[in-house]
């Protein structure tokens, strides 16, 4: 099992929550949609202390695009590292050009794009600089011995959080326009016992 092995398809997106007010009430929407990690640079919810570490990013900065402030479609996961080095820059879109047919993420931590737009964002966001690719060595070592020696510990590094949401209790404001992906949440998942233990 390999951490840093990016989406083998772009993303479809698999909820739609509309109409609330402000933009943290869709955090639970998001953590569900991207798999608890940052779209970016693959860090994930289990490696750190979440709280105040991911954020809901506007894929279309904010300041250029306030009519899509509170639009679920054009937010992103991701972690406190890329969301401030992304800031207000466009950049290709992550979902569509992070592949893993697009990305090598060698053993020393580096990483490389394959394509024109994933080199773009890895520059852009600096994916292969120094604290990147100490992150990356750092976590698949720690990730490989724990494999080695350590099989509960190897378990939570790979696993999903404890505190899945359980978005069928969520009524967002103005409904849901994809309201068949909350029965393919985790939550629900794991409910039905089909969640996988690691990913
Ligand atoms: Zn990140």
């Amino acid at each position: 099992m390999n951490a840093y092995r990016y989406p083998i398809r772009p993303h479809r997106r698999k909820h739609g929550p509309r109409g609330y007010r402000d933009a943290a009430d869709f955090q639970p929407w998001l953590r569900d949609e991207f798999l608890f990690r940052c779209v970016y640079c693959l860090e994930r919810e289990q490696w750190v202390n979440r709280i105040g570490h991911f954020h809901g990013d506007h894929f279309r900065p904010a300041a250029d695009h306030p009519e899509l402030v509170l639009d679920y479609d054009n937010m992103l996961y991701v972690c406190q590292a890329c969301n401030l080095r992304k800031g207000r820059q466009s950049v290709a879109e992550p979902l569509k050009h992070l592949l893993s047919k697009d990305i090598v993420v060698r053993r020393d931590g580096s990483i490389r794009g394959r394509t024109k737009a994933a080199k773009a964002i890895i520059d852009l966001l600096k994916l292969d600089g120094p604290q990147y690719r100490k992150r990356r060595r750092l976590m698949r070592e720690v990730i490989a011995m724990a494999a080695k020696h350590n099989p509960k510990l190897y378990r939570e590094l790979m696993s999903f959080p404890d505190d899945l949401p359980d978005l069928e209790v969520l009524k967002p404001p103005v409904g849901n326009s994809r309201p068949n992906g909350v029965k393919k949440s985790c939550f629900a998942l794991r409910v039905q016992q089909k969640l996988p233990a690691m990913y």
